[in-house]
């Protein structure tokens, strides 16, 4: 960590509004990292941060739960939201500067002019969750232009969110570089995230099997694409029949720049991609793959 991060590690500023971090983040000093979050920080967040400590001087950290990237039916209002825990995981991780707005300050008015996410943001996360990779890249637009960073980090975790906005970066000639940090995962190997406080214990254990088929797709990653399907789907198709059932959204294996469904003699990175929902809870999870 930069002397500048460790001198933070105890106090971050607290920005509720653009007109406050305008002006606090004149003060920032030297390169500035950007962790967009919707809060409920957990060891995810905190890698996130911890990779941001590698990148830059000085971490800004964003807490906001952005509607509108929630459908109708979602869990906008449910969310989990805790500044108090939020700004201590901040200090820990020695963020100088959280910006936790409102929605009428994100969204004063009609959100007229959005952003489309085109063909790659209408399949997979983006066919289950219309409208998702818009109201996604439409907040961290803002959240660029109103924090200004040098570099902001995402997370593997959410593998076509981070593949989406690099290609937002690049179409539009943002001025800010993406690092990435990898999925951070609980003692019990499930994908670490917000949304796992909805799981009762007996769903959780069936939502282990997320994890479990990941691990059986890349363990036959030799054997090629249908290979790889085929052993992860055996352990989904396991977990539907079991109690309480998990429901599968999609099992794919795309090229990781594209999110392509890749064809059978396909070389290079990919990403094997799993949702499901366990009750009513949906999860999603993912493991980059050479091919
Ligand atoms: P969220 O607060 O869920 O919107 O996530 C904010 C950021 O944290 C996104 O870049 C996510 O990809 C990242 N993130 C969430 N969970 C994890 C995890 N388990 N490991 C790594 N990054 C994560």
């Amino acid at each position: 960590m930069t002397d500048a991060a460790q001198a933070h590690r105890s106090a971050p500023a607290l920005a509720r509004t653009p007109e406050e971090l305008a002006c606090l983040r004149r003060s920032l000093e030297g390169r500035v990292a950007l962790v967009p979050t919707m809060g409920a920080l957990h060891g995810g967040h905190r890698a996130l941060m911890a990779a941001a400590r590698e990148q830059a001087d000085t971490i800004v950290a964003s807490v906001f739960v952005n509607p509108l990237q929630f459908g109708p039916g979602e869990d906008y209002e449910s969310y989990p939201r805790d500044l108090d825990t939020d700004m201590r995981v901040c200090a820990e991780e020695g963020a100088a500067l959280v910006f936790a707005p409102s929605v009428e300050d994100v969204y004063p008015g009609e959100q007229i002019v959005r952003i489309d996410p085109g063909d790659m943001g209408r399949v997979l996360e983006g066919e289950f969750r219309p409208g998702f990779f818009g109201g996604v890249l439409t907040v961290v637009n803002k959240l660029f232009n109103l924090v200004q960073p040098d570099v902001a980090v995402f997370g593997q975790k959410d593998a076509q969110q981070l593949a989406l906005v690099r290609r937002m970066v690049r179409d539009l000639n943002m001025a800010v570089d993406i690092a990435a940090a990898p999925t951070m995962r609980d003692s019990d190997n499930l994908a670490s995230s917000s949304r796992n406080a909805y799981l009762s214990p007996a769903e959780r254990r069936s939502a282990l099997s997320l994890s479990r088929a990941l691990l059986a797709g890349a363990d036959a990653s030799v054997t090629g694409p249908v290979g790889i399907l085929s052993a992860a789907r055996a352990v989904l198709d396991e977990a539907a029949a079991g109690e309480p059932p998990v429901t599968v959204d999609y099992l794919a294996l795309v090229d990781a720049n594209t999110f392509a469904e890749v064809p059978n003699d396909f070389r290079g990175e990919a990403v094997l991609l799993v949702a499901a929902r366990v009750g009513r809870t949906r999860l999603i999870d993912n493991v980059p793959l050479s091919l």
